[in-house]
């Protein structure tokens, strides 16, 4: 079959890419097909019933319209620079376009070696496959920016990490894989007139309103600023649904302002704010409650890049960039005000509801409370002032903060049914929880057991949706099932 697909990635300067082929693999099996996203990019709905199709997501044979390229970048890794990475084990095959004309990357991960793969095997086991693919599906659903799962095969070969696993390969698809790293690359390499080109073509994919700004300075600022902004959006509606990514490192941090590189990220359940599950991030340094401030030295490593572009005196650019990126934890912190402010009910926050917040945090915190369950059951306190439900039996000080937030409400003129539609619109009831994914995975790896996958999919089609069938994901872990460690070799 013929698509009408673009390259455009291919203007950028040649350093930038590396033309590369997949490396065919053994026994190819689909594992899930996104038919309403393949519908989306004008993708027959019935392409995984075809011999073509399960060629192309298994990298053993592309058709005419794919131009596979493994894309460059440099990232900070847990602090530490390398000026180069790249795809070491993804291929972007092509561009297509959604029926707004909107243009997405389709790109095969798991695909074998690349000149960026750094001594790795290019491949990927089944388990982060299967993890990538529910979550990434599961956060637009909630309507989180993120990167898409179009397609998931295993290969029938098996990838060698602590122990022998199946491999996989999941076809990914995102707005452009840009990120924080690609112009790290550039900086790193000198390329002046790189950084350039790729900010151009940054500012026409993702934030073209700013190609009306006549100054390059102040185009390119401007730039920055919108980048913060999509980031600063992102990162705190992730602190809004418990969500931890666990490898906010520079490469990946996207220009577009989507989640990307699902790796051992997860949901909390009962709520710490220094929770951590990443097992290889032995600091914490990008636990729950740090992320803010991770995104705040992140954007600042991007602002580093454009400094060159944003004025030809240095002092001048540096000035501009930083009151940027000084204002930042100002952002961040309106920006989860008003995404808090909305669990609560609050139509119009104010900057005192940020104490009101915080206590039933710590409150939540103190009684371990399940924090998906905590913010989905407060819709019935609403107007409650009898004992409140057993799940805050353990907050000692949750009447005391109910009593404050009820007058809040009240004093706001706010009517509770307003408040009450409100939660019950953004307070989640169903997450992907990591016990849950583990199950999923155990049962892939144990006997290739799909089911328990193909359910927790679609159990979280709908997060809001009660059915006894649905019960069981509901549940935080009992103890025995507590996954503490999400790393398993990606
Ligand atoms: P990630 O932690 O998945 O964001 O990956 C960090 C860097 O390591 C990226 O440049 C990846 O392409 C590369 N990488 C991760 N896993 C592999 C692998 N199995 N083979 C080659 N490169 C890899
Ligand atoms: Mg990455």
């Amino acid at each position: 079959m013929t698509f009408k697909t673009t390259h455009s990635y291919l203007q950028l300067p040649e350093s930038c890419f590396q033309v590369c082929q997949p490396t065919p693999v053994a026994d190819a099996q689909w594992i899930a097909f996104n038919q309403p996203l393949a519908a989306s990019l004008a993708l027959p709905e019935t392409y995984w019933l075809t011999d073509e199709g399960l060629d192309l997501f298994s990298g053993n044979k592309l058709p005419e319209w794919a131009q596979p390229v493994s894309q460059a970048y440099a990232g900070h890794q847990f602090g530490h620079f390398v000026p180069q990475l790249g795809d070491g084990r993804a291929l972007l095959l092509a561009e297509f376009s959604d029926e707004d004309g909107q243009r997405f990357d389709v790109q095969l991960k798991g695909s074998g070696p690349t000149p960026y793969s750094r001594g790795g095997d290019g491949r990927s086991p089944l388990g982060p496959v299967l993890r990538e693919y529910l979550l990434s599906e599961y956060m637009a659903r909630i309507g989180v920016p993120t990167t898409r799962a179009l397609a998931a095969v295993a290969t029938g070969e098996s990838v060698q990490r602590e122990t022998a696993e199946p491999g996989a390969i999941l076809t990914r698809v995102a707005s452009s894989h840009l990120r924080v790293g690609s112009f790290q690359f550039l900086l790193a390499k000198g390329d002046l007139d790189g950084l350039e080109r790729l900010a151009d073509y940054t500012v026409q994919r993702h934030y073209p309103q700013l190609q009306q700004i006549d100054d390059d300075g102040q185009r390119y600022l401007a730039l920055l600023d919108a980048i913060i902004e999509k980031q600063a959006q992102l990162v705190t509606h992730w602190m809004s649904i418990g969500f931890i990514h666990g490898v906010m490192n520079t490469d990946n941090t996207s220009l577009s302002g989507e989640t990307i590189d699902y790796g051992p990220c997860a949901f909390i359940d009962e709520y710490r704010a220094d929770q951590v599950f990443s097992f290889i991030d032995k600091r914490g340094r990008y636990a729950y409650n740090q992320q803010p401030a991770i995104l705040h030295w992140n954007m600042a490593r991007l602002a580093e890049c454009l400094l060159p572009l944003i004025d030809n005196h240095k002092e001048t650019a540096l000035q501009l960039a930083t009151d940027l990126i000084n204002a930042i934890p100002q952002r961040i912190s309106a920006a989860w005000l008003e995404r808090m402010g909305t669990k609560l009910g609050l139509n119009a926050v104010r900057a005192e509801d940020k104490s009101l917040i915080e206590r039933l945090l710590q409150s939540f915190e103190q009684g371990q409370v399940d924090f998906t369950l905590g913010f989905y059951q407060l819709a019935d306190e609403l107007n409650k002032q009898t004992t409140p439900a057993a799940l805050y039996a353990g907050c000692t000080d949750f009447s005391a903060w109910r009593d404050d937030w009820q007058q809040r409400l009240s004093h706001s003129g706010q009517p509770l049914s307003e408040a009450e539609s409100t939660m019950r619109t953004c307070n989640v009831r169903r997450i992907p929880r990591n016990h849950q994914i583990q199950a999923v995975i155990e049962a892939a790896y144990t006997d290739g057991d799909l089911r328990p996958f193909n359910a927790l999919h679609a159990a979280l089609q709908d997060p809001f949706a009660t059915a006894p069938e649905f019960d069981q994901f509901d549940q935080p872990p009992a103890d025995p099932q507590r996954v503490t460690n999400t790393f398993c070799g990606t």
